[in-house]
């Protein structure tokens, strides 16, 4: 069985992309904390930062950097939280390493994206990139 992110990776479940390197993807998360919150994954399968290796690791972690930057100023945010879950009693349910960018802001906002404001705002993340 590939994992749900594998398949994003191939293109059969479609996916918001922000950002694609040779090693890194990047994409909105379907279910998200608040809007703008982004998934960052190494296209080589790993499951967790265990079995991740320590290059991928720093590849992965400086796009996050960059990435925050962007979509802090692309939604408006008041900061950027940064998490990582590993094992099924850290809160991990998809077993392909990722990180999560998560908006946050200082009055309570909408968490739904309404018809198109995805993809509206995967387009103006990149054009900020
Ligand atoms: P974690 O709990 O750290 O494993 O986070 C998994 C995240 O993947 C959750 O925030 C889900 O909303 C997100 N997720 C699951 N399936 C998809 C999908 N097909 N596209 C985008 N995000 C997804
Ligand atoms: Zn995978």
């Amino acid at each position: 069985m590939t994992c749900i992110f594998c398949k994003i990776l191939n293109k059969e479940i479609p996916s918001f992309k922000i950002y694609e390197d040779n090693h890194t993807y990047a994409f909105l998360d379907i279910n998200p904390k608040t809007k703008g919150h982004t998934l960052v994954i190494p296209k080589q399968h790993s499951e967790n930062i265990y079995d991740t290796k320590e290059n991928t690791l720093k590849h992965l972690i400086s796009i996050v950097k960059k990435l925050s930057k962007i979509i802090k100023q692309a939604t408006n945010a008041d900061g950027i939280s940064i998490s990582q879950n590993n094992e099924a009693a850290a809160g991990q349910v998809i077993f392909h390493i990722h990180f999560h960018i998560i908006p946050k802001f200082k009055n309570k906002t909408a968490n739904k994206y309404k018809e198109g404001e995805a993809e509206k705002l995967a387009n103006k993340i990149k054009t900020l990139l």
